[in-house]
C-alpha cells in the first residue's frame, strides 16, 4: 500500500460521520490525486484557478473539486460551470461576480463566507461586521445563483493551541450569531469548514463541519514560490 493510500485510510477512518474531508491537492499530481480517488474519495481542493482548471479537465469528472485559496474575481469565470463549492468568499464584489458567472451557466454556485479570525492579520477574510453587511443589503437578496453554505477560517499557524481554540471558537461564535439572523430557516446554511493538517484535531473539537487537509494526506510540499 503506497504511502499517500495508508495517511488517506488512516484519516478518513478516524473522522466522526458528519466531517467531510476536503482533500487537498495543489502542486500534487494527478497521479497521486488518483490515488486517494481510487480509495474512493471524491472531494478535492485547490487553491488556485490556473491549477484547478487542468486538473479538471484531466481527472475523472465525478470528482466534486472545492476552490479553498483566495480567489480573484476576474478567475472566476475559468471555474463557475464545474465548481462544487467556492470556500473563500472575503468580498460582496467576489460574490457578485460568482452570482454572474453561475447565471450564465444555470447554476447555483455553493459558496462559504472565509471570516478573518487569526489574531495574525496576514490572513484574507471578513470580519463579522462585513458579513452582516453583505448580508443585510438589499443586493444580497437579488442573487438567485449563489447560495452561501456556512463560514470558513484559516487558524493563525502557532504552536499555541490555545490560540488556534480561540479562534476556531471565534468561527463557531460568528456562525451561531449569523445563522440566527439570517438563515434561521434555512438548512442548507450549516457548514463550518476550519481544520488543515497543523490543527484539524483542534478544529474537531471545535465543531468543525468539513476539515481541508493537504499536506497531512499527500505529504509536504515543495515551498511556495508566488
Ligand atoms: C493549502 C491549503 C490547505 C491545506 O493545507 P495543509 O497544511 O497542507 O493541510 C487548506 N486550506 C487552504 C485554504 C489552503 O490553501
Amino acid at each position: 500500500m503506497g504511502k499517500i493510500t495508508e495517511n488517506y485510510n488512516k484519516l478518513i477512518s478516524s473522522l466522526p460521520e458528519n466531517v467531510e474531508l476536503v482533500a487537498v491537492s495543489k502542486t500534487k499530481s494527478p497521479e497521486e490525486i488518483m490515488e486517494v480517488y481510487q480509495c474512493g474519495h471524491r472531494v478535492f481542493g485547490e487553491s488556485k484557478a490556473q491549477e484547478l482548471v487542468p486538473k479538471y479537465q484531466q481527472l475523472p469528472k465525478d470528482i466534486k473539486w472545492h476552490m479553498v485559496g483566495h480567489l480573484q474575481s476576474n478567475k472566476v469565470k475559468h471555474i463557475a460551470h464545474f465548481v462544487t463549492m467556492i470556500h473563500s468568499v472575503d468580498s460582496f464584489k467576489l460574490l457578485r461576480t460568482i452570482n454572474k458567472e453561475g447565471k450564465k451557466h444555470n447554476r447555483v454556485i455553493d459558496c462559504l463566507l472565509q471570516m478573518h479570525i487569526a489574531e495574525e492579520d496576514t490572513k484574507y477574510g471578513l470580519d463579522l461586521q462585513e458579513a452582516i453587511d453583505i448580508l443585510s443589503s438589499e443586493d444580497f437578496k437579488n442573487l438567485q445563483n449563489i447560495r452561501i453554505r456556512g463560514l470558513m477560517c484559516m487558524a493563525t499557524f502557532t504552536e499555541n493551541s490555545q490560540q488556534v481554540h480561540r479562534e476556531f471558537q471565534t468561527l463557531t461564535g460568528y456562525f451561531h450569531t449569523l445563522k440566527e439572523r439570517f438563515f434561521k430557516d434555512e438548512t442548507a446554511f450549516s457548514e463550518r469548514s476550519m481544520g488543515m493538517s497543523n490543527d484539524f484535531p483542534i478544529a474537531l473539537k471545535e465543531s468543525s463541519t468539513m476539515i481541508r487537509v493537504g499536506s497531512h494526506i499527500f505529504g509536504e510540499r515543495p515551498p511556495v514560490k508566488n
